[in-house]
């Protein structure tokens, strides 16, 4: 049976219930009685965001010598 994450709004407090998935939305109850009760989300992948991004490119502009055909001097 899946486990659900619930924290109360009221008092802060987390708690988990078991559950059957069909129930998964149904309101739950804070141990201490509250009934303002937020769904957390527990089985989220913790993947991160890719790292890297841009690739470096190549930062040479034609092959050859100094400036490219010839010398500079
Ligand atoms: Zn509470």
């Amino acid at each position: 049976m899946p486990r659900y994450d619930y924290r109360c709004r009221t008092c802060g407090a987390t708690f988990e219930l078991r559950r059957p998935m069909s129930q998964s939305d149904a309101p739950a109850m804070c141990p201490a009685g509250h009934d303002d009760v937020a769904k957390l989300m527990s089985m989220v992948a913790v993947t991160g965001t890719a790292s890297g991004g841009a690739a470096a490119a190549p930062a040479e502009g034609g092959g050859g010598g100094c400036c490219g055909g010839g010398c500079c001097g």
